[in-house]
């Protein structure tokens, strides 16, 4: 373990970072479900309450994004994202507050109705110039294909005489005018946040397991647990991709954040677990055990997941803990990343899983 929490802080506190969040994000531990399952002690860290428009892991990212976006002085954010983007609308949320003006290129499927609900109404509130784009069901479109219409606007704006910011989904993979991997940096600084914290509950995590879906937050966790931890590993569970190519891009996105923090730890392939094995139907597809699951959680705990990303990672939690993946004594941290006005667009199917017909 050759690093210590305030030499890491030191270094991230080298890249500059509005004030968005309030920090910490709780932590607790999750007493009544561990007994329901019979199970390892479970903790939560909430990123859920992060405090930007109903919270999650984007605003924490967006501290040191908005930033870069005022030093290189923009005048118009621009990014991508699926339909109900968490991404998008948090972007759209911390953008405005920073007198930015945003607009979202969101790509759905031609099946589903581009309704004003969830995340959408929230762009809508936000005034964001939404651009609606096709994509195929249950699949995440590729970031290449998504550059090139940012591209397109980026060339927009600047014939308007604006300076556009092009970011891409996540602010994850180095891309656009991001030239850093911003978003990874703050799950860096986030790991040891939730680190300090666990230490003064007098324990060390074994495992903190989460949703991953393009990869900047795991990447900053396997970082940060790197440098840091000496046995806690990172769990993605992903929620749009098979675990190949995924973890390519988690291994590039963790290799330039080391990197960028200069801290030489070389992550390598098999610091980056990811199971895809709870995928489901694909991306965005709420499923019966998904639907269960968020019952679960929030009966036992009064917490509310959200279907599209934390119900799946919880989903994966539980599959790994019944399968006999961890040891009794272990400790699992389970970062929820926040999510939830996708419960909303998703009711029907919520309702049809969960309420019996007569
Ligand atoms: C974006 C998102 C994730 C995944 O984070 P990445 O850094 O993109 O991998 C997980 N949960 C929620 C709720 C999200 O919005």
């Amino acid at each position: 373990m050759p690093y210590k929490v305030p030499d890491v802080l030191d270094r991230i506190e080298r890249f500059p970072r509005v004030e968005i969040i309030s920090r910490p994000t709780p932590v607790r531990k999750l007493d009544r479900l561990s007994a329901r399952l019979g199970g390892p002690e479970i903790f939560i860290k909430r990123d859920d309450l992060t405090g930007l428009a109903f919270g999650g892991n984007k605003s924490r990212k967006l501290e040191f994004i908005i930033s870069d976006m005022l030093v290189k002085k923009a005048d118009v954010v621009i990014t991508w994202g699926s339909l109900q983007s968490n991404w998008c609308m948090q972007t759209a949320a911390a953008a405005r507050s920073f007198g930015l003006k945003p607009i979202l290129m969101l790509f759905k499927p031609a099946e589903t109705a581009a309704t004003a609900d969830g995340n959408v109404l929230l762009d809508v509130l936000l005034d964001a110039d939404l651009r609606i784009l096709e994509s195929d069901r249950g699949k995440v479109v590729k970031s290449a294909q998504a550059m090139e219409v940012l591209d397109e606007a980026g060339r927009e704006v600047r014939a308007q005489g604006q300076r556009p910011y092009l970011v891409p989904v996540g602010g994850s993979l180095v891309r656009g005018d991001m030239d850093k991997p911003l978003g990874a940096i703050s799950y860096v600084a986030a790991f040891a946040e939730l680190l300090e914290q666990t230490r003064g509950l007098g324990l060390e995590p074994d495992y903190v397991i989460h949703a991953t879906g393009s990869g900047g937050t795991q990447a900053g966790l396997v970082v940060g647990a790197q440098a840091l931890s000496a046995g806690c590993r990172i769990i993605g569970i992903s929620v749009s991709d098979p675990k190949g190519p995924f973890s390519d891009d988690v291994l590039e996105i963790g290799r330039a954040a080391d990197e960028a923090l200069g801290l030489g730890l070389g992550i390598r392939a098999e610091d980056v677990v990811v199971f895809d094995e709870y995928l489901g139907e694909g991306y965005g597809v709420v499923d019966r055990t998904v639907a269960e699951t968020i019952r679960l959680v929030f009966q036992t705990e009064g917490i509310v997941l959200d279907p599209v990303y934390t119900a799946k990672a919880m989903v994966g939690l539980l599959d790994l803990i019944k399968t006999g993946f961890f040891k009794p004594t272990d400790k699992i941290l389970f970062l929820h990343t926040g999510g939830t006005p996708a419960l909303f667009p998703n009711r029907e199917r919520l309702f049809n899983f969960l309420v019996k017909k007569p």
